[in-house]
């Protein structure tokens, strides 16, 4: 039980991350490769985005997948998104390493389905299941798996997004790209150009140093972007995380746009075309939802992280439903007419898409969206599912929603109480109307924590 239990908590909910060489150990990758080439026997493709440790752990990997007989196609150093887009067009499976918005020396694997959205639950489990055992067998000569290489694949990603916006929607339009040295260098740049746009780009020479910013796409990360926007008198920059599944902006006056708004503003150019449903966690801001009833369109919440999201989208669109659009509120946003993973390339050309039908600047339609306010603060406590469930009691008396932790509705504000799957800590989030609201709010949870961890000790 207790390997189980370790392994459990190896894949997280976007696989399996830690520091290279400590945690993240070649060994571990070899052995993730051959319990997925056990599960998966076939032809796995296997892409890296630009850590410096993406070559070590690949060829570990792979050496897994070769050792359980799989046919192995390295696609090489590509986004998230883009093995996930090609793996549904060809192959049986994938796994990417990557530690997506993590520092430098972090890496890891995804690994991704058939259909090119990341690995399920049960699935996992099984995977993990594979991995604690103590050797799995491996392939005699005659039948050990081939490998090849496809790099050219990548090119199908951007093609794939391109046919999504005909009539060169960018034109007259520059935009500033900020890949961060990660793997989007090759391909963000590429698919706005193709779209008219006249393209700067700044990070825009993959490196796994990240010498110019950290791959999480901060708004202090974002300061050369931002400068380089008002210094081009561009309509918006655009920043991807360190396997671009992400995209985060910056207006036309360089002020960096809340991940919420971004959404928010994209769920409201998506609405106004095709009426239905958004799918996103309930750790999104009620801005959506404002927007989104206000053009006739319906929110469906899921827990938190993006699988549920592109799952719940699946099954809404498999019984009949229309769904527009979904993703969470951190950039990562789903296109289900494209595919069903978060996808930054995507996204940024979505936003190109949005500025130029709206002939409005970036800045503009920020201002005209619904004001809200979202605040977010930890606590550390090894006491959360005991915290939470009591201020559920706490709590009986208001509408509650237990999608995922505890959310707590009053009049136009929320609160959403989570305990952490992996660290001793709770997290605690309040979107409101404005700030004051959020402030006393918070202020309230807090106090109901404290008391609780009083009555604890
Ligand atoms: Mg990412």
């Amino acid at each position: 039980m207790a390997v189980k239990k370790i392994q459990k908590q190896l894949f997280g909910t976007n696989g399996v991350r830690g520091i290279a060489g400590k945690e993240i150990t070649p060994e571990l990758a070899l052995n993730i490769g051959k319990a997925l080439g056990t599960m998966r026997p076939g032809e796995i493709a296997v892409g890296r985005d630009t850590r410096t440790t993406g070559p070590v752990l690949a060829n570990a990997l792979k050496a897994g997948l070769l050792a359980t007989g799989c046919r192995v196609v390295d696609c090489g150093i590509l986004p998230t998104p883009a093995l996930q887009y090609i793996v549904k067009e060809h192959y049986d499976g994938g796994a990417m390493i990557t530690a997506s918005h993590n520092p430098p020396e972090y890496n890891g694997v995804k690994i991704i389905e058939p259909d090119g959205t990341e690995m399920g639950d049960e699935e996992t489990i099984e995977l993990e299941e594979l991995l604690s055992k103590e050797s799995l067998p491996v392939k005699l000569w005659n039948e050990v798996g081939t490998e090849r290489a496809e790099l050219h694949r990548v090119e199908e990603y951007v093609e794939g997004i391109i046919k999504q916006f005909p009539g060169k929607p960018g034109t007259g339009m520059t935009v500033v790209v900020d890949p961060g040295s990660g793997p989007a260098c090759q391909t963000t740049p590429a698919i706005l150009q193709a779209l008219g746009c006249r393209v700067l780009t700044i990070n825009g020479v993959m490196d796994g140093t990240f010498p110019g910013r950290l791959p999480e796409p901060s708004p202090e990360g974002l300061a050369g972007l931002a400068a380089l926007v008002k210094a081009s008198d561009a309509a918006f920059g655009v920043a991807h995380d360190g396997d671009a599944d992400r995209a985060v902006f910056v207006d036309d006056r360089g002020v960096f746009v809340e991940e919420n708004h971004e959404f928010a503003l994209i769920a409201q150019h998506l609405c106004k075309i095709t009426k239905g449903t958004i799918v996103t966690p309930v750790s999104t801001s009620q801005l959506v939802e404002q927007v989104a009833n206000k053009e006739g369109c319906f929110v469906q919440y899921t827990p938190v992280g993006s699988i549920y999201v592109a799952r719940t989208m699946r099954e809404l669109i498999d019984a009949g439903t229309s769904v527009v659009f979904g993703g969470e509120g951190n950039g990562g946003l789903i296109f289900p007419g494209h595919q069903f993973c978060r996808d930054g390339g995507m996204t940024a050309a979505a936003m190109v898409a949005l500025v130029s039908a709206s002939g409005k600047r970036l800045s503009t339609l920020l201002n005209q969206l619904p004001k809200r306010y979202m605040v977010k603060e930890k606590l550390a406590t090894p006491h959360g599912k005991v915290i939470i469930e009591k201020l559920e009691k706490y709590y009986s008396g208001e509408p509650i929603d237990q999608t995922d932790g505890l959310k707590i509705k009053r009049h136009t504000s929320w609160a959403l109480i989570r305990a952490s799957g992996t660290e001793p800590l709770i997290r605690i989030m309040i979107d409101a109307p404005e700030k004051e609201t959020a402030d006393v709010f918070l202020s309230e949870i807090k106090k109901s924590v404290l008391k609780i961890l009083d009555e604890l000790a």
